[in-house]
């Protein structure tokens, strides 16, 4: 089947439904997904207005953890379908719940009080399940600096879990010392250049395999072809590159940058490659490359057929009740965790109570 057939059928079903479907797209999806979908953003603006959908279906382009995080928001009667259930996240699967019991255990032993997980949304419900039950939060890379201010403030010291660069940079961004922090590796060895019982913030040392790919020479190497260019990167880059870079910010962040750039701009970016392609795409007075081609496996694995038959299964179900196949399900006990874990940084992000 031609893409064009494709489009026009998910515009068929799509019209059809109306209301009772929303499409959210996630900005790393195909350019033929996001011309598809009734809300595109990053994980956190994702969240938030799947949250407030009132549609019974909400069909969630993007990967596993998202369309959980939807789930767990969602309104009793409503279902979150995921086009792809094989669309994972590796960082997610890096620390499962035990695991991050067991870090915050560890915690507690040496500096003699349990610290606040803090959990980046890139993870799975029952590790956001964890830091709801311990009165802790997600956090984006939008928000995390919101976040882990609003705990620093209470002078409680942090668990931040999985991505490591993230954590570096948030504490960076809120003046933290060297030495107030400390890494915490998946072995439970602890390394900090100060006094670790002194450390107010613990980082798990996990990674995003596409972020990681960024190297220094990339930087380099782009600045010499155009010296007179804009680098721009995300916070789940490595320290290093990001200390070259000239503005370092969360996708959306990212997006606006890019918009607000002047016509003529040579602008380098390190981040995943659909997105930065679709930005070059969108913007054809300005110069706009990836820092190096590293595309997520996962939220490409999303084509607009899956779209399609998702929606055809959406109207099966919506016209003779046929069983939903990619209905997205959370525990009952972990979604309760969760919910508060997500709630909680919605409310510290933007002062809303869902
Ligand atoms: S870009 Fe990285 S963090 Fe995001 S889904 Fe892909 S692997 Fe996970």
């Amino acid at each position: 089947m031609e893409n064009s057939d494709m489009i026009s059928e998910v515009k068929a079903i799509r019209d059809f439904l109306g209301s009772q479907v929303t499409i959210a797209a996630h900005h790393y999806q195909h350019p033929d997904i996001i011309a598809c979908a009734d809300i595109v953003g990053d994980s956190y603006g994702l969240a938030v207005s799947t949250a407030s959908s009132s549609a019974a279906y909400i069909i969630f382009c993007g990967v596993q953890f998202m369309a959980e995080s939807a789930r767990v928001l969602a309104k009793p009667g409503q279902h979150v379908l995921l086009p792809r259930l094989d669309a994972g996240c590796p960082m997610a699967d890096m620390i499962t719940r035990r695991q991050a019991a067991a870090v915050l255990q560890l915690i507690e032993d040496i500096t003699g009080a349990a610290p606040v997980p803090v959990v980046y949304m890139n993870s799975s419900s029952e590790a956001k399940s964890l830091a709801g039950e311990r009165g802790g939060s997600v956090c984006t890379s939008s928000n995390a600096v919101k976040v882990v201010r609003e705990y620093l403030e209470e002078g409680r010291s942090i668990f931040f879990f999985p991505d490591q660069h993230l954590g570096r940079h948030t504490a960076k961004m809120l003046h933290m010392a060297p030495q107030s922090t400390a890494m915490v590796s998946s072995d439970f060895s602890l390394a900090c250049q100060g006094d670790e019982k002194l450390a107010r913030m613990f980082l798990y040392d996990g990674w995003c395999e596409v972020h990681q790919h960024f190297l220094p020479e990339d930087v380099a190497a782009f600045r010499t072809r155009h010296p007179e260019s804009i680098v721009m990167v995300h916070p789940e880059c490595m320290e290093e590159v990001a200390l070259m870079a000239d503005m370092i910010g969360s996708t959306d962040h990212i997006l606006r940058a890019v918009s607000s750039a002047p016509a003529g701009s040579v602008i380098g970016i390190g981040t995943e490659s659909t997105f930065v392609h679709r930005l070059a795409s969108e913007h054809p007075d300005k110069i706009i490359v990836p820092l190096r081609e590293s595309p997520c496996e996962d939220m490409c694995r999303t084509s607009l057929s899956n779209l399609l038959s998702t929606l055809r299964e959406v109207l099966d179900h919506h016209d003779r009740g046929i069983p939903l196949r990619r209905e997205v399900t959370v525990d009952d006990k972990v979604a309760r965790g969760a919910r508060r874990a997500l709630e909680t940084m919605i409310q510290i992000t933007d002062g809303v109570k869902l």
